[in-house]
């Protein structure tokens, strides 16, 4: 109830509606001051303190602040599938399609990159020789949360041109988007490519920065594919008389090699040489792995391989 004073008043002797009241609580005797439009607006009947008041509202309330989530709209997460329940409102302000930031940039990419996928799918002879030129002359670097950059060194001298055209062709068949980098310190041009992360997972290649430490080993779709030697072949291969060698010091790169062989029945033997001491650095280098496969073999070789192989 208002404590009895001097107040304003307006022409019909009623408390002017800005004039500053004091007020006490009908139940606990609190004083408190008000402008007295707000007592004018008042719900309640009775004068209730701040307290008193926000103990009134719990008792009568309907049900507990923890069940308003049942009012909320259960809606699907078009990336994931998940079920999540949000507020009305917020889904009409916010178009919200995904549970996540996460899963929105997840589904982007895969927008972006989607056709990728069907297109690797068709094409397996072409993923897997490009995926062994990436072994072996490749480098693959972070780009963004969510892609790869893919780089290819050729070499420039004019000799193995065709190979260059070679990967033109086949990355223009996987509608990768690719450009040429001219080289000048040394004689070699770069072919670059972005690649979602999710494309090299699936591969079970994702990864970024150096090889050595990170021992990259393709997945089954891979290695089953001989046209995935004829891409490490031309990458770090050469040819002695008829028959091919390769070297790597990568050991897991060298096993998919030896793996991809095996599977198309075609022997070969690997020597291992342990790495030098450099006197002048102190450094020890790294091991290597060199694969020798005989000249007929080599013969077989070619004939199973969809693309040329260097001569
Ligand atoms: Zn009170
Ligand atoms: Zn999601």
């Amino acid at each position: 109830m208002i404590i009895a004073k001097e107040y304003r008043r307006n022409r019909n002797g009623e408390i002017a509606r800005r004039e500053i009241v004091e007020v006490e609580c009908d139940k606990c005797g609190f004083h408190w001051k008000t402008p007295h439009y707000n007592r004018i607006r008042k719900t309640l009947d009775t004068d209730l303190c701040i307290k008193c008041r926000a103990k009134y509202r719990a008792k009568n309330r309907d049900r507990h602040p923890w069940e308003y989530e049942t009012k909320k709209i259960k809606f699907t997460c078009i990336n994931c599938g998940k079920i999540q329940f949000k507020n009305p409102s917020y889904i009409k302000l916010n178009n919200v399609k995904y549970c996540s930031l996460k899963c929105r940039d997840n589904h982007l990419i895969k927008e972006k990159y989607g056709h990728l996928e069907r297109i690797f799918d068709k094409n397996p002879n072409e993923v897997a020789y490009l995926i062994g030129l990436v072994m072996g002359d490749g480098n693959v670097r972070k780009s963004g949360e969510y892609t790869v950059r893919v780089g290819i060194a050729f070499d420039y001298t004019g000799k193995w041109l065709d190979m260059m055209d070679t990967i033109k062709v086949i990355l223009n068949r996987l509608q990768i988007d690719w450009f040429e980098q001219p080289r000048k310190h040394n004689n070699c041009k770069m072919i670059g490519f972005a690649l979602p992360n999710y494309i090299m997972e699936k591969y079970e290649i994702f990864y970024h920065g150096d090889k050595f430490s990170h021992q990259p080993f393709p997945s089954k779709l891979i290695w089953q594919n001989i046209n995935y030697a004829a891409g490490l072949l031309n990458s770090d291969g050469w040819k002695v008389r008829n028959s091919f060698r390769f070297c790597n010091t990568v050991k897991s790169i060298v096993d998919s090699f030896s793996q991809c062989l095996s599977f198309s029945k075609i022997k070969h033997t690997i020597t291992h040489a342990k790495g030098r001491l450099d006197k002048r650095t102190n450094n020890v280098g790294k091991d290597q792995y060199t694969v020798y496969i005989g000249s007929k073999l080599s013969v077989k070789l070619k004939e199973l391989c969809k693309f040329k192989l260097k001569s």
